[in-house]
């Protein structure tokens, strides 16, 4: 598994005491170092400007680069090199997409800033560009249809509003229901060409590892093998974990590990291998260490010490979400 990473990405800060901190790549590299898991890093170079025009509006490029020292929403601040970050970060993204495609192997990106919650023509919720939404258009080139499964606990609003008129992109989003951005219902379907081409899974806070697999065997896993994606994109956010002290769902460390490698082996049944995952959230780093060091481990086929295996979730509390949810993509997919 290639990993893409740069030493600039520890360089992007928020505020003090934010919870999107360059401790959670270092503690992510620390542990993959740890257990001998740094082999294939690759450093990336910044998107130029013509790659952000195919995601984002000329106005929305332009204020990110402007804005300098300034507040972007309430927990989303720019300082001046905000902007050449987050055009690594972008740049890494499109790496990680084109490794994966040309070696047809997974990559993961271990991008800062984050992006899910950038749209086109908006920054927010600790995002400035969409770096998944550009690794997806990079794909684009040479494919024809790619299969987004974003698993922040968060909803990738900027994500889906980039692609949520179209059905060359598939969108599909658990995340907890409630929370911040208050987007992604059950029953929002994507808009003209797009319907039934976005996939909203918003459980109810507790949810976790029997919900994720429920959800894996009864909608995630048969519309991806109904769609038959030329290319797989994962939104990698450890918050939906139970340490997580942003958001009060229960996915365990060894769910997100056993579910990303549900995906991998499913990108290497209908897409030869080309699966690439991007960091997204995640605010306890000792839980995303696990998770992230666990899905690179669990490529190479080992295992790695995981800390945070508790299962709370025994009673598929999100079951309600999955049916609701079955009943409603029922006009679009065979569920
Ligand atoms: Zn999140």
């Amino acid at each position: 598994m290639t990993i893409i990473y740069h030493p600039q990405f520890l360089n992007h800060y928020q505020d003090s005491y934010h919870p999107e901190s360059p401790q959670r790549l270092v503690a992510i590299n620390a542990k993959l170092e740890e257990e001998n898991l740094l082999e294939d890093v690759l450093t990336p170079d910044p998107a130029s400007m013509n790659d952000l025009e195919r995601v984002h509006t000329k106005d929305h490029i332009e204020f990110i680069r402007r804005v300098g020292e300034g507040r972007i929403d309430m927990d989303t601040v720019s300082h001046k090199e905000t902007f050449e970050i987050a055009l690594l970060a972008a740049g890494g993204a499109m790496e990680a997409a084109q490794k994966s495609y040309l070696e047809k192997k997974p990559a993961m990106g271990l991008l800062r800033p984050p992006g899910h919650h950038a749209g086109p023509d908006y920054a927010g919720g600790f995002c400035y560009f969409n770096n998944l939404a550009l690794a997806a258009e990079t794909l684009l080139q040479d494919v024809k249809k790619v299969a987004i499964v974003d698993i922040d606990v968060h909803h990738g609003n900027g994500t889906s509003d980039i692609f949520c008129k179209r059905s060359d992109v598939l969108y599909l989003s658990t995340h907890q229901w409630g929370i911040y951005p208050g987007t992604g219902p059950f029953n929002y379907i994507g808009e003209e060409d797009g319907q039934g081409f976005t996939v909203n899974l918003p459980f109810p806070s507790r949810s976790g590892d029997t919900t994720y697999d429920a959800a894996w065997e009864e909608i995630i896993s048969p519309i991806l093998n109904q769609y038959k994606p030329e290319a797989m994109l994962v939104s990698v956010g450890g918050d939906a974990h139970y340490m997580d002290p942003l958001a009060s769902l229960t996915w365990s460390s060894l769910g997100y590990v056993g579910f990303a490698d549900k995906l991998i082996k499913t990108a290497r049944q209908l897409c030869e291998g080309r699966i690439s995952f991007y960091l997204e959230g995640g605010y306890h780093t000792g839980a995303l260490a696990d998770i992230i060091a666990g899905i690179v481990a669990k490529f190479r086929n080992e295992e790695t010490p995981i800390f945070f295996g508790e299962i709370y979730d025994l009673d598929v509390l999100g079951k309600e979400t999955i049916e609701r949810v079955k009943e409603i993509q029922a006009s679009y997919w065979n569920l």
